[in-house]
């Protein structure tokens, strides 16, 4: 309540925001992850790795629009090339200049991807990423698993989304090799994909275990189903996606985020042969969207990984990534709280918990206030992090910043370990 009552008093030009645009927008937004009790804040300005709100606070940003900013909010390289594509027009009502050039970019970054399509989001990209695996086997059945996060209608986790679409999914424990081994077996010859994050974004930066991804693996060969990864948080986390660091083959990948520079993305693809559905001279799928190659995402996209997320840059960010995760890990252990950083590379969650994070349901008995509680004392120490405690890397923060977020974390165990 005190936190709340600061908060509220911090934040006049925030509170009118919101009540304004409640009128229009319910809940004043069309993002239902940006909304916290009791306004969330409304955000004019954006630098580097630097935010300021509509009260004028400067934040350092350690969410980076859930993953996709990893360039920052004013890297040169990516205005220009959005700036350049706008020069010779904007919708252009044909294939253009600059599609097939990033396609190449991705194809040759991910090996596993030897064909792609673009989409608006890494939502679309799934939902078709799906479509295509129903096609290919003529079968239903989609393995999913507990906690997974696959886009707006495509969510499995702790509380499933009411609006999921009405696919025959069926739901699995994440990180449980046996189980999964077991079930794909039962029901081998209806499971059309196994659809699977290598690192559970959303529930909490929850590694994918080897043992387990194998299972997938090696199941959906067997059955004859289409293994999906969805790289759409984790393609950052090596230099050529998480499913490669771990030598495990996909099928199918989906992508999204950063990919785009920024702007709307979303793209799917992997073996050509279940590609090669969607090709209008020989296959039976058709595949649209207005926006799909619209000339912006194309420029901004090939300007980020050719000129700064270069495979190298995502290395570096990973490295980074690790290190600060083992700082953080390291002041809770010398504190002994039940506190803990998971995650791989450049992104990571806080959690309230002592013992290993395999699935959502480790997390079940935690109480919510805590992250808020977190969520709050890092806003008042100058950090944008996120209310459900996701903490992400982008390419502009400097080591300063880092040195804060770990010494924010260090009072905040000081002030509320009672
Ligand atoms: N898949 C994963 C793993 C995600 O984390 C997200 C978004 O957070 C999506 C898919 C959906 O992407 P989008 O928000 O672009 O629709």
């Amino acid at each position: 309540a005190q936190a709340f009552q600061r908060f509220t008093e911090a934040n006049p030009a925030s509170r009118r925001q919101f009540e304004e645009q409640a009128r229009y927008m319910p809940g004043a937004n069309s993002r239902s992850v940006l909304f916290y009790a009791p306004f969330p804040l409304t955000i004019a300005k954006g630098e580097g790795a630097a935010l300021w709100d509509a009260d004028g606070h400067r934040y350092a940003d350690f969410i980076a629009e859930y993953t996709a900013g990893v360039y920052g909010h004013s890297a040169p390289e990516i205005r220009d090339a959005v700036i350049e594509a706008m020069q010779s027009g904007i919708n252009l009502t044909g294939h253009n200049l600059l599609e097939g050039r990033l396609a190449k970019t991705i194809c040759e970054r991910f090996p596993q991807i030897e064909q792609l399509r673009f989409t608006n989001s890494g939502t679309e990209a799934n939902l078709m990423a799906l479509t295509a695996a129903l096609h290919f086997t003529g079968r239903r059945k989609i393995v999913v698993f507990s906690g997974g996060y696959h886009g707006g209608v495509l969510g499995f986790g702790a509380k499933p989304l009411p609006t999921t679409v009405p696919f025959d999914f069926l739901v699995l424990p994440y990180n449980d090799a046996q189980a999964a081994g077991e079930q794909i077996e039962k029901h081998g010859p209806e499971i059309a994909a196994i659809l699977v994050e290598p690192m559970q974004g959303a529930s909490g930066c929850i590694p994918g275990r080897l043992d387990f991804l194998q299972a997938l693996r090696d199941g959906a060969t067997k059955a004859g189903a289409l293994l999906v990864f969805d790289e759409v948080m984790t393609s950052r986390l090596a230099p050529n996606g998480l499913a490669n660091k771990l030598g495990i083959r996909s099928d199918l990948t989906t992508l999204g985020k950063y990919i785009g520079g920024g702007m709307s993305f979303g793209a799917f693809g992997g073996r050509a042969d279940v590609m090669a559905q969607f090709d209008p001279r020989t296959g039976a799928l058709s595949h649209s969207g207005t926006f799909n190659n619209n000339v912006m995402t194309m420029a901004a996209g090939h300007a980020g990984l050719t000129k700064l997320f270069t495979p190298e840059a995502a290395g570096r960010l990973a490295e980074r990534g690790e290190a600060m995760r083992a700082r953080l890990n390291a002041l809770c252990a010398k504190e002994d709280v039940a506190m803990q950083f998971t995650g791989v590379g450049s992104l990571m969650n806080a959690h309230f918990v002592r013992g290993e994070v395999r699935r959502v349901d480790d997390l079940a008995a935690v109480d919510g206030r805590l992250r808020q509680l977190l969520f709050f004392h890092l806003l008042s120490e100058g950090i944008y992090a996120s209310p459900r405690g996701f903490i992400v890397l982008s390419l502009p923060l400097t080591d300063a910043d880092i040195d804060r977020f770990a010494a924010a974390i260090g009072r905040f165990i000081g002030e509320y370990r009672a």
